[in-house]
């Protein structure tokens, strides 16, 4: 058995929760979904400590709490709002995703070599430098899309048994079109990473601002260098199948305030995500 699995498939659902304080859940989400907090005057927002600032879903602001993918608990948002502390408790939900069987013929990249674990490890403690990253809001909901066209597609969060083994969750939405099809940035953005990486191949991580971070993986050409800065809609790279991949597809994720949370929500049309007052 892989350790790897032991890594990634169970530390995420086998962390230490401790229990937080608040008022009874006005109400339940599913993991990997949003939650928008709505109200005028609001100064800031804060989960766990972490800070960011409203945001505007169909003209309303509010804090939008994530919900992530991987969660085992109630959350506990809270926000200023004129002068005043206030606290949210959002129940955790069901776990709303279907299960996905995939058979990858390259079994070296599903059991990794101590090597490529080594690698793996490499790659995932300089990616994971990017959730905290803050900073000024560049966006504005709605996303634009990654595609000029997008295919019906995602499965996001389906559980994966891969070559008949669990592993972890999908904890992004793959949209299968021909290699070389354009990807396009879906909102201002500073380039945060690109490289190429065991898993994802040909990367881009696009952070645009305020903890919210987009990702493009499985990339055939990539177009842009760290540090750029690019709009909305702008050309980033063509679609591939690099990395551990079944054939050329995007891999679409997002981290919002550094959680898991399912992209079609941001992309959609009003009332994909939930609101309450
Ligand atoms: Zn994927």
């Amino acid at each position: 058995m892989s350790s790897f699995r032991l890594l990634v498939g169970l530390c995420s659902f086998a962390a230490t929760v401790a229990t937080i304080a608040g008022p009874a859940a006005a109400q339940t989400a599913s993991p990997g979904s949003l939650v928008h907090w709505q109200s005028a005057g609001i100064e800031r927002c804060l989960i766990g400590g972490r800070e960011f600032a409203p945001t505007i879903l169909d003209g309303e602001p509010g804090c939008l709490v994530p919900v992530g993918l991987t969660r085992t608990a109630d959350i506990v948002a809270e926000r200023d709002r004129d002068g005043q502390r206030e606290r949210l408790r959002i129940g955790l939900g069901e776990y709303p995703y279907s299960v996905q069987r995939l058979e990858i013929k390259d079994q070296s990249r599903v059991d990794l070599s101590p090597e490529n674990l080594a690698r793996v490890q490499r790659e995932n403690a300089l990616i994971g430098k990017l959730w905290a990253r803050q900073g000024e809001p560049r966006f504005s909901l709605p996303l634009g899309p990654p595609l000029k066209e997008m295919p019906a597609g995602g499965r996001f969060g389906a559980k994966r048994i891969i070559n008949g083994e669990p592993r972890s969750p999908h904890t992004g939405a793959d949209y299968a079109v021909p290699q070389g099809t354009p990807v396009l940035a879906v909102g201002d953005a500073v380039v945060a990473l690109t490289g190429e990486f065991f898993f994802s191949g040909n990367a881009v991580f696009l952070d645009h601002g305020n903890g919210l971070i987009s990702m493009y993986f499985h990339l055939h050409e990539v177009f842009v260098e760290q540090g750029n800065e690019v709009s909305r809609g702008r050309l980033i790279g063509t679609v591939g199948s690099t990395g551990r991949s079944t054939g050329p597809h995007l891999h679409f994720g997002i981290r919002w305030q550094g959680a898991r949370v399912d992209p079609a929500l941001l992309l959609g049309p009003a009332g994909t995500i939930q609101t309450v007052p």
